[in-house]
């Protein structure tokens, strides 16, 4: 069946205005942005849809099927957009689920969970962790992939060998058909009077019935005997149910990708969180003695059993992983203590005696405790998109991605490939789920060099073939036919099932508008390659959308940091048609922190920023670093903040200010709500004036304080913090002088006045051994110096200057003296940690954690979605209050939920930020402010 030709309003305008009518103008968007971020998911294609609509309800889904239908438009369902096959881009409508993310219904003791197709894997589980509930389906994406896509790819992971896919593990299904009506698609036995008035009601039902009834012996003889497979239709699992008196509609809906009807809601099964878990890395000299200890290790019933080949372990860097050089073979292997109660190191043991009869390359590495197992997980997890630093041309290309084999085949598998590969001299990666013989098969290849573009088309039918004939396998595990596989699924189960499969799309999807193109096709799988896009850095896997915090509050593509990556480097971009979004990122660099594939998607929107500096930014900045008449403008408003801070004259001057903030966004406004720090009368330098080298002095201290502009002009005791830590230690500090840091000054696109100031501070720090720093911003800002002035003469000198700046918490930790603490309260108060996005960023992580976890007094509680960014992000909340604020309500649960009566922190903003969210729910503090009460309660003492 080719997919079929439907017609197309000329104007794309035109199918955004009818579904604006029909659902509201929020809901549909057609802008240019908006159609650029969606033209891709992870896979290698590209198509631009003519609109997208962002559900809020089933009525909304309803009505755009309905639309959709009528029209001939084709419509494709999304969720994340992170699948590899190209089943979530279309030429139509794209119909994102991502809003519908809520949990509806957990039943603890019957362990199952209703839930909306748009929440993220990770966020589900975190939730239903809370009653020691786990949703077993674990794809390596977890951390952004949302339960639609999971449902409609029959999708899998590690920990399938224990918990089983997606379609093991669903009870019901909400979905919407052709006809915009709604199915309950439950198991329905066949004497259930439910089960007759369904039959007669749903035509595709009764065909879906038939088909299976009149052909089952086919079915049976063409079914995989593999252990997974998402290949086709699952005729299979229907049969099944059939032949046990059983309806059961979910196991055709799951792995359908969209094309028979579109999801709104599952119900899913559920499993226990395992008492202790303990993962173990084994390196195998020889590839064949893990084909031989796979068997034996399945005997161990372990949860999940992964492998990494040789390449792989090459490609990914075997030195920054603690790799052996000779090891031909990695394999990950986790136990669990579940329900069955086993003894977890008893079991440890007969798996080092297992992997001890083959010849290993050096010990195998346990751990037990969650931390150091996700270290081991680190790896593989990234892996993919890893693979996007190996070469600027040769890319990942993912068109054999997903084979399976029997288990006990795999070395077999692998060796068949690796020789292969070599013979076309052709880097690629293997790995996978060798426990269920799935194995991932990344080649890297330059698509748009012709000879690889043969390769690749040459090693499509060869291994699929292979597969097949040899292994009797399967052409795709898990993640899908899409367009990829599309073009071979007729020849993986022979033309008459395959024709059996167009029956029952023709059936369910008589207009053909259901993703076309995708699982029933018969397009060459090299139609729609993004060629372009394939020669760029980004993989597209969307790792950054889930750490970014635009993206959590509007769960739109266009308002993402993959999506931002798409607009900012299309070659039809301009700030004109882009302004909207591009403005919209808060510079917070927790994409950075999270791409695998090292890319800084904030640093290429700051770079269009800069082609277009805002003015008004810019006239604030300029009269900024004129030092003396701006801190006497501070020194005034500060003497009457008292007045100015009202509430009242704070909601005339937001009324005053909004025509000039105006120039700045126009979402800028100065909030009533924003509850602004108290401007010091006397400013941080003014204070120490001891601290404070004569012009033309040489440095009198081997450490100079960064203090930065919010130290010195807020009196909120931060700056005095930091001076008094140091001198505890044993330090008299210089304060030299010194220019804003510059990460406002960029964020407006002002990248030249950055540099002025810029300057400034890498002269007056060039001759101290450690430049410490109070704030995250600072401290990220100096340490990116060097990309500041990349190419540039002062570049040497910004890399010296980045190597010696420390922040007051990495300081604390790696002094040799050790002050004595004590608790500064009567009594043991919960802290917690907000880990600011910049400090993460500049790699300081684990050491404020440490002090806190080590402080009299206090009871350090790891709060959930410490990592995340609270939305201040230096002048954004004056810049875009309301979606700081939205942003800040994740926190504020978090911290409700974490039960913390202090919120320790490292950066004046996200103290702003935290103040203004957490309405007094809990105390925020500066992590040196607590360090200095102890010190100094321990001097009471
Ligand atoms: C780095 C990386 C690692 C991966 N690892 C794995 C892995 O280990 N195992 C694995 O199985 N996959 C893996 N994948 C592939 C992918 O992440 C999974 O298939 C995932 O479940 C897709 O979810 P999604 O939310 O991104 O879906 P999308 O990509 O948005 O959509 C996938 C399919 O679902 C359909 N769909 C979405 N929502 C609905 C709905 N409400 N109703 C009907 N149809 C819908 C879409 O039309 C499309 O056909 C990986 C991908 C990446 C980038
Ligand atoms: S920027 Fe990095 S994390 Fe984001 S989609 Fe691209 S490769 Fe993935
Ligand atoms: S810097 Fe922050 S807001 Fe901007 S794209 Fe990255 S994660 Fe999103």
């Amino acid at each position: 069946m080719t997919s079929p030709t439907l017609i197309l309003p000329e104007r794309s305008h035109a199918i955004a205005s009818d579904l604006r009518a029909t659902l509201g103008g929020d809901k549909v968007k057609d802008d240019y942005s908006t159609l650029i971020a969606y033209a891709v998911d992870a896979s290698m294609y590209r198509m631009t849809p003519k609109a997208v609509v962002l559900v809020e309800s089933e009525e909304d889904i309803a009505a755009t099927v309905r639309y959709a239908v009528q029209r001939g438009i084709p419509l494709t369902p999304r969720a994340a957009g992170t699948n590899l096959t190209g089943s979530a881009i279309g030429s139509g409508i794209i119909l994102d689920v991502s809003r519908l993310n809520r949990i509806l219904e957990v039943n603890r003791d019957e362990q199952w969970a209703r839930v909306q197709p748009g929440i993220v894997l990770a966020e589900l589980n975190k939730q239903l962790s809370r009653q020691g509930l786990l949703f077993g389906p674990d794809p390596s994406s977890g951390d952004m992939c949302k339960l639609g896509g999971m449902l409609a790819n029959n999708s899998s992971g590690p920990h399938t060998l224990r918990y089983g896919a997606v379609k093991d593990n669903v009870g019901a299904l909400r979905v919407c058909l052709q006809t915009g009506e709604w199915l309950d698609a439950r198991a329905y036995w066949l004497d259930d009077p439910a089960c007759a008035d369904l039959l007669k009601a749903q035509g595709p039902l009764r065909d879906l019935r038939s088909v299976v009834q009149d052909n089952a012996e086919l079915i049976a003889r063409k079914r995989p005997i593999v252990s997974k497979n998402s290949c086709g239709y699952n005729l299979f699992g229907i049969a099944d149910g059939l032949a046990r008196g059983c309806f059961d509609l979910p196991k055709l809906f799951i792995g359908s990708e969209g094309t028979l009807g579109l999801f709104s809601e599952a119900t899913i099964r559920l499993v226990e969180v395992p008492r202790a878990t303990l993962t173990a890395l084994v390196h195998f000299y020889r590839l064949e003695d893990v084909g031989e200890a796979v068997p034996k290790l399945l005997e161990l019933y372990p949860s999940a059993l992964e492998v990494m080949d040789a390449n792989t372990l090459n490609l990914i860097g075997r030195a920054k992983h603690g790799i052996p050089a000779d090891a031909a073979a990695t394999l990950l292997v986790e136990l669990d203590d579940d329900a069955r109660g086993i003894d977890l190191w008893a079991q440890a043991n007969r798996m080092l005696e297992i992997c001890r009869r083959f010849r290993l390359t050096s010990d195998p590495l346990l751990a037990l405790e969650l931390e150091q197992r996700e270290q081991l997980w680190k790896a593989r997890k990234a892996l993919y998109p890893t693979l996007y630093r190996f070469d600027p041309r040769k890319k990942p290309i993912n068109f054999v991605d997903d084979v399976v084999v029997p288990a006990e085949r795999i070395s077999e598998l692998i060796r068949y490939l690796e020789e292969f590969f070599e013979e076309q001299r052709v880097p690629v990666a293997i790995f996978g789920h060798i426990g269920n013989g799935n194995a991932h098969i990344i080649p890297l290849l330059d698509v748009n060099n012709q000879d690889d573009f043969q390769k690749m088309v040459r090693g499509y039918s060869e291994i699929h073939q292979t597969v097949l004939d040899r292994f009797g396998g399967s052409i795709c595990g898990e993640h899908g036919d899409g367009r990829v596989r599309a073009e071979y699924v007729k020849t993986m189960f022979g033309p008459e099932l395959y024709d059996l499969f167009v029956r029952v799309k023709q059936s369910f999807d008589p207009t053909g508008v259901f993703n076309p193109g995708i699982k029933i096709s018969d397009r060459p799988f090299t139609d729609h390659i993004d060629y372009e896009r394939l020669s760029k850095s980004c993989a597209t896997c969307a790792k950054c959308n889930a750490v970014c915090p635009v993206y959590d509050v509007f769960q739109s593509e266009d308002m993402s940091s993959r999506g931002w990556f798409e607009i900012v480097t299309d070659k039809n971009y301009s700030y004109l048609n882009s302004k909207r979004v591009v403005e919209a990122c808060l510079n917070c660099k927790s994409c950075r922190t999270a791409c695998p594939a090292g890319v800084d998607v904030s640093q290429l929107i700051l770079d269009r920023r800069a082609e277009n500096p805002n003015e008004m930014a810019g006239s604030i900045f300029r009269f900024h670093a004129q030092t003396a008449r701006f801190e006497r403008l501070l020194k005034f408003l500060a003497r009457y903040q008292s007045i100015w801070d009202r509430p009242l004259i704070r909601r005339l001057l937001d009324r005053l200010t909004k025509p000039f903030l105006h120039r700045l966004a126009e979402t800028a406004r100065l909030s009533p709500r924003l509850v602004l720090p108290r401007l010091a009368r006397q400013h941080l330098r003014d204070r120490y004036p001891e601290l404070i080298p004569d012009t033309g002095q040489a440095t009198r201290s081997p450490v100079a304080y960064f203090h930065g502009c919010a130290a010195n002009y807020f009196d909120d005791g931060v700056g005095d913090a930091v001076i008094a830590v140091l001198r505890k230690h044993g330090v008299e500090p210089d304060l030299p002088p010194q220019r804003c840091s510059g990460t406002p000054i960029e964020t407006y696109g002002h990248r030249t006045l950055a540099k002025e100031g810029a300057r400034v501070n890498l002269a007056s720090m060039a001759g101290y051994e450690k430049v410490v720093t109070g704030c995250a911003s600072c401290t990220l800002m100096l340490k990116d110096y060097p990309i500041l002035f990349a190419g540039e003469p002062e570049q040497g000198a910004a890399e010296a200057l980045a190597k010696r700046v420390t922040h007051i918490s990495e300081f604390v930790s790696q002094s040799s003296v050790k002050p004595a603490m004590a608790s500064p309260q009567p009594r043991t108060c919960k802290v917690a940690y907000h880990s600011s996005c910049h400090l993460r960023a500049a790699g300081v992580t684990k050491e404020p954690r440490a002090i806190l976890g080590g402080m009299p007094g206090f009871d350090y509680v790891e709060m959930p979605d410490a990592d995340r960014c609270a939305g201040g992000a230096g002048t954004y909340l004056v810049k875009d209050f309301e979606t700081s604020q939205r942003i800040v309500e994740r926190k504020r649960r978090a911290v409700e939920q974490s039960g913390a009566e202090v919120v320790a922190t490292s950066c004046p903003a996200c103290m702003i930020q935290l103040r203004t969210g957490l309405q007094g729910t809990a105390e925020v503090k500066h992590v040196a402010q607590l360090i200095q009460e102890a010190y100094e309660a321990a001097d009471k003492l």
